[in-house]
């Protein structure tokens, strides 16, 4: 293969939980000798520069943010946004990135060195096939989901079988994907189940405009979902391609720039790192975190500090709400407990030896960093595709238990008895034992998947054939 011949544009979505795995892949290509283009915004280049820095053959394109009303001043990722009411005016103003996106691929075209071989572009930018294709530029789609999430979603759009399910236990038949578990209407993203908001049209139409990609790159492997391999590349039609190359988060260690984990340990002034370590007992902390966006209300956020400090297991959390004032008497960062404020470093989180279980809204991200480590996970799905990815893991992977409401829908509260008897559970009972010894085994099929020869490292090198 000659890489000089190869250059590869990539498009995020400017959130954090899309844009991060796309730089992971960047950074694998780069590695293999490709050249990558990234076109984003700037206040979101300024955050990937110092990620990508390490990368002479990584490049930047800055196109400018659109200037929208309902937005607060200088937003410019989905994470600057402080209520879900901004989260419309976001996804709209994404779409007047078109005209920017069309003018640099254009330019790119004429004068690029080498011309663009492909784009790879996420699903919620759909309109970038379009574009894409009156270019004559093969587009990929990224999806910040698994496999089976985007099957669902994709055969779900097209035939619109959900609208026969009217109640949130119905089951909802989905048609061209097989499951070995019923889906019910509450499994669905909200965007499915509810029709009221420019949401769902925002969803559907960016699921329908990215048919007949040229392929799909899943941020999965394959021994994690290959039943929904086959008719996710059926629902897209036109002989599109899936290539599961994940976890991309993997290559990092395997190959690469930032191997901290498990070398010099973390750095020992982060408070977190030095409480973690000060632990005596492996596997012994829940680590609980609702990743980048979830909102959580201060009575559920009370509830859930009552029912930690109930279950009597030590734990780790990551709260978001700045506002939040903890109702119980315990000091944060006593020998049960420490309540973390800022942005940690997950992975590394989920690596310590001290850590045994994830308290987790199920996003992909989350879900693929905890199996890697070999952590099972008490499912809380709150948003998006996390129901669907809970069910996964919990019915089909056999990697996690839920939450025995299922989950916090729509805003319900969850309950301190209910959450301290799924902690307990996770980290002492039965069900969380196997789920443990599931979770340990995933994550050695993950950490073999990308590397030489394994499933993932293999797909890598396809899609790269695929496009020379
Ligand atoms: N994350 C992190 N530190 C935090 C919170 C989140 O490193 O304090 C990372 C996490 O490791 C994951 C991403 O942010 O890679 C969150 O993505 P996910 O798909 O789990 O959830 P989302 O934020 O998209 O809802």
């Amino acid at each position: 293969m000659d890489a000089s011949k190869f250059h590869i544009v990539i498009f995020p979505f400017m959130s954090q939980g899309h844009t991060i795995p796309l730089l992971d892949l960047s950074k694998a290509l780069s590695r293999r000798g490709l050249k990558i283009t990234i076109i984003t915004t700037p206040s979101n280049a300024l955050s990937i520069k110092p990620y990508v820095s390490q990368h002479s053959n990584i490049h930047l394109r800055e196109i400018p943010f659109p200037k929208t009303q309902g937005l607060p001043e200088g937003c410019e990722n989905m994470s600057q946004t402080s209520s879900p009411d901004h989260l419309l005016s976001f996804l709209n103003a994404t779409k007047l990135l078109r005209e920017p996106f069309e003018a640099t691929l254009k330019e790119m075209c004429r004068h690029g060195d080498p011309p663009p071989t492909c784009v790879i572009s996420d699903s919620f930018l759909g309109w970038t096939n379009a574009s894409c294709h009156s270019l004559g530029v093969p587009r990929l789609v990224f999806n910040g989901m698994g496999v089976f999430a985007m099957a669902v979603k994709k055969a779900l759009s097209i035939h619109q079988t959900h609208k026969g399910a009217t109640h949130d236990g119905d089951i909802v038949d989905v048609q061209g994907v097989e499951l070995s578990f019923h889906l019910l209407r509450r499994d669905l993203p909200r965007s499915l189940r509810v029709s009221d908001s420019g949401i769902s049209e925002f969803f559907l139409e960016a699921e329908r405009s990215d048919l007949g990609s040229f392929g799909v790159i899943a941020n999965s492997f394959v021994e994690l979902e290959k039943d929904h391999v086959l008719p996710l590349e059926s629902l897209y039609g036109n002989g599109t391609r899936t290539f599961c190359v994940g976890p991309l988060f993997l290559y990092d260690l395997m190959e690469g720039d930032q191997n901290e984990i498990g070398h010099n340990g973390p750095n020992p002034s982060f408070k977190w790192a030095e409480w973690l370590n000060s632990r005596v007992k492996g596997k012994s902390v829940v680590y609980v975190s609702f990743g980048s966006q979830a909102h959580l209300r201060d009575e559920q956020l009370d509830e859930l500090a009552y029912g930690l400090e109930l279950s009597g297991e030590d734990y780790i959390w990551v709260v978001r709400t700045k506002t939040w004032r903890n109702p119980t008497n315990v000091v944060s960062g006593g020998t049960k407990g420490l309540i973390v404020r800022e942005w940690v470093d997950q992975k590394l989180v989920l690596a310590l030896w001290a850590v045994g279980g994830f308290l987790s809204h199920c996003g992909w991200n989350s879900v693929l960093e905890s199996l890697a480590s070999g952590v099972p996970i008490l499912g809380w799905p709150m948003q998006a595709e996390q129901h669907l990815n809970a069910k996964y893991l919990v019915e089909e992977l056999k990697a996690g238990i839920g939450l025995e409401s299922g989950s916090a829908q729509d805003g319900k509260v969850v309950g301190r008895e209910e959450i301290s008897r799924g902690v307990k559970e996770l980290m002492r009972g039965e069900r969380g034992r196997k789920a443990r010894e599931k979770a340990i085994e995933l994550g050695r099929i993950a950490k073999r998947a990308v590397q030489v020869g394994g499933s993932s490292y293999k797909c890598l090198n396809e899609f790269i054939q695929s496009i020379g």
